[in-house]
C-alpha cells in the first residue's frame, strides 16, 4: 500500500469480500423481513479501507432502512469500471426521495419529512460526501418517489 497525495493509506480493496461482509451483517440484524441484497459485478478499488467501508455501510444502511415499509425489499449493489473511473451504485425499492428536496440530503443533520418515522440523525450521507471528496470522487443519486432510489459513488481509477 502507498500513501497518496491526499495523505491516506490506499490499498487495493477486495470489494466483493467487503460488500459480502456488509451484506451478512445487515441480513443478520434484519431478521423477520423479506429482504434481498444482491451483489452484482464488483470491480476492486484502490482507497482507504476504513473510509470506503464507511461509504458502502452508510449507503446500504439507508437502503435497508428506507425499504422497511415495503413488503418485499430489494437492494442491488454493483460497480463498473470505465476508462477513468470506477462507478458503484446502490439501488433500493423503498420510499424514494422527492427530487425537489435533492439538495438537502447531503447536508449535515438534514433529514427529509419522508424520513420522520425512521430513526437517524442526518449524518450518513454528509460523511459519504466528505469521503468521496477526499478520494477526488463524486456522489449523486436519482430517485422516483415511493418507488426506487439509486445512489452512485465514483472514484478516479488512478487515485495516487
Ligand atoms: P443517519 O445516517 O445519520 O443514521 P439518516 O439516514 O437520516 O441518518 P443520511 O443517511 O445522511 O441520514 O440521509 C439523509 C436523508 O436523506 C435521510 O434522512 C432521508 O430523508 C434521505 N435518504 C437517504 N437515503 C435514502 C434512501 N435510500 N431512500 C429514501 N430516502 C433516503
Ligand atoms: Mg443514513
Amino acid at each position: 500500500s502507498q500513501i497518496g497525495s491526499s495523505g491516506f493509506l490506499a490499498k487495493t480493496l477486495p470489494m466483493r469480500e467487503l460488500l459480502g461482509q456488509l451484506r451478512e451483517e445487515l441480513l443478520s440484524s434484519e431478521t423477520g423481513r423479506d429482504l434481498t441484497i444482491h451483489i452484482g459485478p464488483m470491480p476492486d478499488l484502490t482507497g482507504d479501507q476504513t473510509m470506503v467501508t464507511q461509504v458502502f455501510s452508510n449507503l446500504l444502511n439507508n437502503a435497508v432502512k428506507y425499504t422497511r415499509s415495503v413488503p418485499s425489499s430489494y437492494i442491488s449493489v454493483q460497480g463498473v469500471q470505465t476508462e477513468n473511473e470506477l462507478i458503484y451504485s446502490v439501488t433500493d425499492n423503498g420510499i424514494g426521495i422527492d427530487m425537489k428536496q435533492a439538495g438537502k440530503v447531503f447536508e449535515l443533520f438534514q433529514r427529509l419529512d419522508s424520513a420522520a418515522s425512521y430513526e437517524g440523525y442526518g449524518v450518513g450521507l454528509a460523511i459519504v460526501k466528505r469521503i468521496l471528496s477526499r478520494h477526488k470522487g463524486k456522489v449523486w443519486f436519482e430517485s422516483v418517489l415511493n418507488q426506487s432510489t439509486t445512489f452512485y459513488v465514483s472514484f478516479p481509477s488512478q487515485i495516487l
